[in-house]
């Protein structure tokens, strides 16, 4: 016997919802309904149930969302330059990003793709067709890379209707990358498990900015999938005001390796719209990255990588260790002392 889920608290959706839990003051009021009505609110009840500033800072409105500075885009990485069929992003060859509904269980205020979010619903049947003719057509495609939104947000019922379509395609895996095993890991139920758990390797990525974000409910949901076989990646958001510390970071990672999720990226943010506040420099970003070498395990290092503005990929963006002198390479250990190499 399957234990029924339990009837879930709603979601907060709105500044008057946020006001009443006493997550927002009412003096702000008029600002923040704003802020609401240019960049979808909603906090679902794990997150809003979390009282630590770092996972606040992620979900509740803020008035300095209001200032946008040019340089910011609507669609910051590009993403609408690759798109081949509706719904499918073909950026890298060997690899294609499927948008299968443009909802969330949060909206992120980083989110970089804060003006499409929460937009129509999920991709329909007649052009979910469509996306599957066209991976037929084109076999250079390996890997579907299910995004959002949040895929999870999809049924399980769906949800395995949709990755038949794929199995049958004869790719060499499917990515789901999302945020609900930790902000409503009661989704994760038994009946998503089991469409996951199958021939097809499904591989995750969870979206996991702040330590405090891994309750005791999250941690149950990630070890759900682990026994499914699901390897469990992770990709953080370097974000002012939230985890831009070593401290932070390094607890996050450690954590995530404790539940048997290996950090995969940490994101330089976006030029979304209104996130200024949120903005850390490269410079900083490589400091913290530089801190965690050598003071961190290995399994627990992210790449950190830029997703370059307009639509021209991702790429490392870490500190460099390597520099040529002359014949010589000159590597800088851990420590920052320089040592010499050369190539025989
Ligand atoms: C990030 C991204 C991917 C996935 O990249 P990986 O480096 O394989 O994680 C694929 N397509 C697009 C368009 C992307 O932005
Ligand atoms: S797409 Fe991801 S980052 Fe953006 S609002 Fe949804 S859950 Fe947050």
């Amino acid at each position: 016997m399957v234990k029924p889920d339990p009837i879930p608290s709603p979601a907060l959706t709105s500044v008057a919802a946020l006001e009443r839990d006493g997550l927002v003051a009412p003096a702000d009021r008029d600002v923040l309904e704003q802020v609401a009505a240019e960049f979808r609110v909603r906090i679902s009840p794990a997150m809003a149930a979390v009282d630590a500033a770092g996972v606040r800072a992620q979900f509740v409105p803020d008035a300095r969302e209001l200032q946008v500075v040019p340089e910011e885009l609507a669609d910051p990485i590009g993403d609408d330059v690759h798109r081949h069929v509706p719904g499918l992003t073909h950026r890298y060859p060997d690899r294609a990003i499927l948008h299968a509904t443009q909802t969330c269980e949060v909206y992120c205020r980083f989110c970089f793709r804060r003006e499409t979010v929460g937009e129509a619903g999920a991709l329909a049947e007649a052009e979910f067709d469509r996306v599957v003719d066209y991976l037929r057509a084109t076999p250079a495609v390996r890997e579907v890379i299910f995004t959002g939104g949040d895929p999870l947000v999809l049924s399980a019922r769906r949800l395995g209707a949709m990755l038949d379509r794929l199995e049958a395609v004869g790719l060499d895996s499917v990515r789901f990358h999302t945020r609900v095993p930790v902000v409503a890991p009661e989704k994760v139920s038994e009946a998503l498990v089991r469409v996951l758990d199958r021939a097809l390797p499904v591989w995750m990525v969870v979206h996991t900015n702040h330590p405090d974000e891994i309750t005791p409910e999250a941690a149950a949901a990630l070890r759900r999938l682990n026994r499914a076989g699901v390897p469990l990646l992770s990709q953080t958001v370097l974000l002012r005001g939230v985890n831009a510390e070593v401290e932070v970071l390094e607890r996050l990672f450690r954590l995530l390796i404790r539940h048997r999720v290996k950090p995969y990226y940490l994101h330089h943010p976006d030029l979304a719209k209104g996130t200024g506040h949120f903005r850390v420099t490269l410079a900083e970003g490589q400091a913290i990255m530089a801190a965690l070498r050598g003071r961190l395990t290995g399994i627990a290092q992210p790449l950190y990588v830029l997703d370059i503005p307009g639509g021209h990929g991702k790429v490392p963006v870490g500190p460099g260790y390597l520099r040529r002198e002359g014949e010589d390479w000159v590597v800088t250990d851990p420590q920052g002392r320089e040592h010499s190499y050369r190539d025989l």
